[in-house]
């Protein structure tokens, strides 16, 4: 579909004040790093992450305005055979991104830097409009939350939120504290924002290779992050791969957190 679009030829638009760190730094939620975190902090949550009270299925209507977020969710609490793929930040960015999610049928959440939306917001628009892709909070320039006072964090959250809502017609409903770090300063923020749930993750691809929080595959409800980087079709393709190999079906992770 859409395969004689004038966006064959392949440009990739680069942040220019992160030319000088590469793209190892401009890819900024640095994949190993946080592929540490994953685990850290997964396995410090491990009794948490299947005991029952954990991550009551909310409803819709379970989910109004008085809906406290007490937990960052690393992976969905559900029994379907489902995975959820998430691609953050915005660096880099290439026409040919929305026909490699076509292509495989894939729906995506967005994680965004509104650093990179600033920059070209018809692109990410666009992508979400050909793939039925969701657009999320990913703060204004990606700072570590965990180190800033509250009204900062309400800030990189909440003017995030407002420029999302007035550029994409969406008010954010996730949030993704950069680098995966955050405290309770960060939960509260993303609340006040209308935040619903804040987003971890449980395996990162990079580079076409997977790590994972725990196990040695995908199981129901992971949560998979990669970067919007030159590397975007095998990142893909890996996923499809290891969500294939798993049984696993990808699905919106909004259809699963409201
Ligand atoms: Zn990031």
């Amino acid at each position: 579909m859409n395969r004689d679009r004038t966006s064959r030829r392949r440009f990739l638009l680069l942040s220019s004040s992160l030319l000088g760190t590469g793209l190892f730094g401009a890819a900024a939620c640095g994949a190993t790093s946080a592929a540490k975190t994953a685990t850290t902090e997964t396995a410090r949550d491990a009794g948490t992450e299947s005991s029952p009270k954990q991550a009551p299925r909310k409803t819709a209507t379970e989910s109004d305005a008085s809906t406290t977020i007490d937990k960052v969710t690393y992976k969905v609490d559900t029994d379907d055979p489902v995975v959820f793929l998430t691609i953050d930040d915005g660096v880099t960015r290439d026409p040919d991104m929305a026909d490699i999610l076509e292509e495989n049928d894939l729906k995506a959440t967005l994680f965004l830097t509104d650093q990179y939306v600033r920059q070209d917001p018809d692109f990410f628009r666009g992508l979400r409009d050909r793939t039925g892709s969701r657009i999320e909070n990913h703060t204004l320039d990606h700072p570590d939350l965990s180190t800033k006072s509250f009204d900062e964090q309400l800030r990189q959250i909440g003017e995030t939120s407002d420029h999302y809502q007035q550029v994409f017609g969406h008010r954010p409903t996730l949030m993704r504290p950069p680098y995966g770090n955050f405290n309770d300063d960060t939960l509260r923020a993303a609340q006040e924002s209308g935040v619903k749930h804040v987003v971890h993750w449980t395996a990162v691809i990079d580079q076409g290779a997977i790590q994972f929080a725990a196990d040695d595959h995908l199981t129901s409800g992971d949560i998979v992050l990669m970067h919007f980087t030159e590397h975007f079709r095998e990142d893909v393709e890996r996923f499809v791969a290891e969500a294939q190999q798993s049984g696993l079906e990808p699905a919106l992770l909004e259809g699963y957190l409201n």
